[in-house]
């Protein structure tokens, strides 16, 4: 297998969490992939270093989302050194520490959708730059991660986080029917509660243990639940869905 073309994914927020385990899972599926990170490139170059050992190509791309210079910039690096990308995850987010609406500051809601609102949107539209077969691509996929916070509004947790969420499921609707004409398929995940660091660096480390009973499969989700439905929804297995919102939740 080394050394062949393959596919080439593009994977915000790739060197932790479930975006890591979505980047694992699309080399392992004989993916190349540009890993995006914010400011860990221990944890990305590591990332990196796992897609090669499975005779992948990877890199590590270094981004704030929220920033258009720096998206623009991420793009074209991935063209020039991995070739035109076949899929896009908009997957790099961030959450806050639980507070009230009336607790929150500007800058903290402004933070949350500079984000997870304008980082999504800006990826997705250099993606349909690159894929859309009305600019000359040979189609793609763009899968948005969102989250079940959307379906409880998260009250008295982050209402910010929930409605950033709220936002990419209807970019994910609306750019499906936008852009299913030109060869590209746009679908979302929503987790549930799942194991990662997130919740440790958001003031609430026992928030998975807490709420799993709340979960009718009684546990928190594992990164890698959810990223092989991530990596179907980027792959030719999933060629008829499009503008679909999956919930990958235990059943919550
Ligand atoms: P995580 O472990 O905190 O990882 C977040 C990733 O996003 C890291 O790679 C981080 O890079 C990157 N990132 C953060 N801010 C960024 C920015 N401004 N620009 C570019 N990259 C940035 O999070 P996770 O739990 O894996 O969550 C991943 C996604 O799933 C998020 O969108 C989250 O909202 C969603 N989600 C998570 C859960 C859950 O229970 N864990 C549930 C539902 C939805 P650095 O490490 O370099 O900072």
């Amino acid at each position: 297998m080394l050394g062949t073309m393959a596919n080439v994914a593009i994977v915000t927020g790739g060197s932790r969490g479930i975006g890591a385990a979505v980047v694992q899972a699309l080399a392992e599926g004989g993916w190349d992939v540009a890993v995006g990170y914010h400011s860990d490139g221990e944890a990305a170059r590591a990332v990196v270093g796992r897609v090669e050992a499975l005779g992948r190509r990877a890199i590590a791309c270094r981004l704030d989302v929220g920033d258009e210079e720096q998206v623009v910039a991420l793009f074209d690096r991935v063209r020039t050194q991995l070739g035109a990308p076949r899929a896009l995850v908009n997957n790099a987010g961030i959450v806050a520490p639980p507070s009230r609406l009336d607790d929150m500051s500007a800058e903290r809601i402004q933070q949350m959708f500079k984000v997870n609102v304008l980082g999504a949107f800006l990826c997705a539209r250099e993606a349909v730059r690159a894929m859309s077969t009305h600019h000359g691509g040979s189609g793609g996929a763009i899968v948005n991660v969102s989250s079940g916070a959307t379906k409880v509004g998260s009250p008295a947790e982050y209402v910010d986080y929930a409605a950033s969420k709220g936002a990419l499921e209807v970019l994910t609707l609306g750019l499906a029917k936008e852009t299913g004409g030109e060869g590209i398929r746009v679908n979302a995940v929503r987790p549930g509660i799942i194991d990662t660091e997130i919740h440790a660096r958001n003031d609430q480390p026992d928030k998975p243990a807490r709420l799993a009973s709340t979960v009718p499969l009684g546990r928190a989700g594992s990164p890698e639940e959810v990223a092989a439905a991530v990596c179907w929804l980027c792959s030719d297995a999933s060629s008829y869905v499009s503008g679909a919102i999956l919930d990958v939740a235990g059943g919550r």
